[in-house]
């Protein structure tokens, strides 16, 4: 197999290109490749394939960046350091200790009180992050796709009380099991009472005396799950689909977190989309355009015949009722407008350009009789 290129060099664009220009790089090479236009072409299949995956990258800043930094590594599971693995770590010293850390240090000294919270009260998980790279058909017409999300999950082997097999934990001496301590401190305007985290058992009110060895005795592991979410017909770029308690575990029983899926929709070689609407331009001949007549137009249902009538200027934008986009809240599909373009015959034959010379006469039009140009062709 031969060696993978460079997303920017597969896209042709700079290091430093813009997100716009990077969409239009695409969206050329999309275009030059795709398969509709190459059936049985496995060469332009594989080059399609390869500006997809550019694309995917390139496209999502995130991601752009990370790529930036490691290279493919970064999206490799088996090389560890990358996207997905355990580069993210953990969310944070809140995520594993469920709040009521040290941050409530500063507002506890400073009169804050109440601030610590009980570290045995439940709590919801954090919700989730994944992002979604899906085609501009697949995004009109809905479609299922494998989601892989790192999460935190409840230790299975200790069922999250983060003790080894056959041990349990010790309520912290000093504060009882309620992971707070008043601290009476000298200050300049006399004695102050304050409370804190526990030192002793940082603010989890209990000591564990043997650590349970899958999740070094934090009760929770990080874990990459994987699930199939359904993508709703007429889902739009930008857009983030919430999977109901697929996130983070909670703490002391609390709800799981949300999973939430952000839906990037990689642009069209042909099609523009507002809204349920879809754009495209539809090249028609000089005496099309003149004479009228039915022209096949591509739409997300295939081809599909377009009259267009006698006299037709450029630029006449026609609609195509119920060939756009399916409403994501139901009640039918939206239009698609075809924006005509006029196109201008290029290597005419010696006797084509004399009936058009013959047509120019008659409309009074002076037009090259084939001098200059044609004597310098020789
Ligand atoms: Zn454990
Ligand atoms: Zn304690």
């Amino acid at each position: 197999m031969a060696d993978k290129r460079d997303y920017y060099e597969v896209l042709g664009v700079d290091k430093s290109a813009s997100q716009d220009e990077i969409k239009k790089a695409y969206r050329k090479l999309a275009k030059a490749n795709h398969p509709d236009s190459h059936p049985g072409d496995k060469a332009a299949e594989e080059r399609f394939k390869e500006a997809n995956e550019a694309y995917e990258v390139l496209s999502d800043e995130d991601k752009r960046k990370k790529y930036d930094q490691f290279g493919f590594a970064a999206f490799d599971p088996s090389a560890g350091g990358g996207y997905g693995g355990g580069f993210e770590g953990f969310g944070g010293f809140d995520d594993i200790f469920g709040g009521g850390g040290f941050g409530d240090i500063f507002s506890s000294i400073f009169g804050g009180g109440a601030a610590t919270r009980n570290p045995n009260a439940p709590r919801r998980g954090d919700d989730v992050r994944a992002s979604l790279n899906i085609s501009f058909e697949e995004a009109a017409f809905g479609c299922e796709k494998e989601v892989t999300a790192p999460r935190i999950e409840i230790c299975p082997d200790c069922k999250g009380n983060g003790c080894a097999p056959g041990t349990t934990a010790e309520t912290c001496p000093d504060c009882h099991g309620t992971g707070s301590v008043r601290t009476t401190q000298r200050t300049p305007f006399g004695m102050a009472q304050s409370t804190g985290p526990c030192q002793k058992c940082r603010g989890t009110g209990k000591i564990i005396h043997q650590p349970c060895k899958t999740c070094r005795g934090m009760g929770k592991i990080r874990r990459n799950h994987k699930l199939t979410v359904k993508v709703p017909a007429g889902i739009d770029d930008g857009q983030a689909i919430p999977i109901t308690g697929c996130g983070n575990a909670g703490l002391n029983g609390g709800p799981a977190g949300d999973l939430l899926v952000g839906i990037t929709v990689r642009p069209h070689p042909i099609f523009e989309r507002e809204g349920t609407a879809v754009y495209m331009e539809q090249e028609i001949s000089y005496a099309q355009a003149t004479l009228g007549a039915e022209v096949e137009v591509p739409t997300l249902d295939g081809k599909v015949k377009l009259t267009i009538p006698e006299g037709t200027q450029p630029g006449t934008t026609f609609r195509m009722r119920g060939r756009g986009i399916p409403s994501l809240r139901g009640g039918g599909r939206g239009d698609q407008f075809v924006s005509v373009k006029l196109a201008v015959p290029r290597g005419l034959t010696g006797s084509q350009k004399e009936l058009l010379r013959q047509f120019a006469a008659s409309m009074g039009e002076d037009v090259n009789r084939g001098g200059i140009f044609g004597k310098k062709k020789k």
